[in-house]
């Protein structure tokens, strides 16, 4: 299976011709991949846009969907909707969502939702801190198995899974390094809570690390973290440091 490097802009940047600038500027620096999965997330209003410039490299992703197929949903946008512009991944239960009230809940029926539309939904979980009785496992566990509630068998090896420690992520005050032994751990916990729940075809999905990834520690996490891709933010908005993210990711596959 492929690596995958996955770029979440947030809500970033503030112009369309910015978006479409970086974007193309993405999409030459990684016209020589041919082992890296590469997904931008941008913002929705970039979405069509972007999905016009030519590459044959970069997916596009958005950054959240809502549960409901159709109607009376001020604000919100359909996995039909996304689909239709061609997109293929969508990120789901980000931090940064929870932390505007997005319960495991929500993110189960947008993990349904989107599954069902065809994309590829790209679960976030993670604590936002470390405590020394480490509750913060039973923590990712609760999340894992709220927001993965009733997924069927046949779906697993389609979700891809992100372990996101709050404590890490660049713009989280007082952040911390996580380091690839904190990544390899998650991983093989989270192996083990998906094999206890879907059996066999759970080792057929794909985990990934993201908090504060750059060239520096990019390599450490894929080699020694667990992990099948990575999941930059900050680094993804910085043409340069994304590609080099996506060619320690060819090297590393060769
Ligand atoms: C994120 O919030 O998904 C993220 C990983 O951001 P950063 O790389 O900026 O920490």
């Amino acid at each position: 299976m492929k690596k995958i490097i996955i770029g979440n802009w947030k809500m970033n940047p503030p112009t369309l011709k910015e978006a479409e600038q970086l974007f193309s500027v993405l999409a030459k620096g990684a016209s020589s991949s041919k082992k890296t999965e590469i997904v931008i997330c941008p913002p929705f209003v970039y979405l069509e846009k972007l999905s016009k410039i030519r590459t044959s490299k970069i997916k596009l992703g958005a950054q959240d969907a809502f549960y409901e197929e159709v109607g009376a949903f001020t604000g919100e946008i359909s996995g039909e909707m996304l689909d239709n512009l061609r997109v293929k991944y969508v990120i789901l239960g980000h931090s940064e969502r929870r932390a505007l009230g997005e319960t495991n809940e929500m993110v189960n029926q947008k993990i349904k939702a989107v599954l069902a539309a065809g994309l590829i939904p790209i679960l976030c979980v993670g604590e936002t801190a470390r405590d020394e009785s480490h509750d913060y496992f039973n923590l990712v566990k609760i999340q894992l198995e709220e927001c993965l509630a009733g997924v069927k068998k046949t779906f697993i090896s389609k979700i891809i899974i992100a372990y996101e420690p709050v404590w890490a992520i660049s713009t989280t005050p007082n952040r911390k390094d996580a380091t690839s032994a904190d990544s390899l751990e998650m991983a093989i916990f989270f192996k083990k809570i998906l094999s206890d729940k879907f059996g066999r075809e759970a080792s057929r999905g794909r985990i990934i690390y993201g908090g504060s990834v750059s060239g520096k520690d990019a390599g450490d996490f894929l080699q020694n973290g667990g992990v099948d891709g990575l999941l930059p933010g900050r680094a993804s908005l910085d043409a340069k440091k994304f590609v080099e993210i996506i060619k320690i990711c060819e090297v590393l596959s060769k």
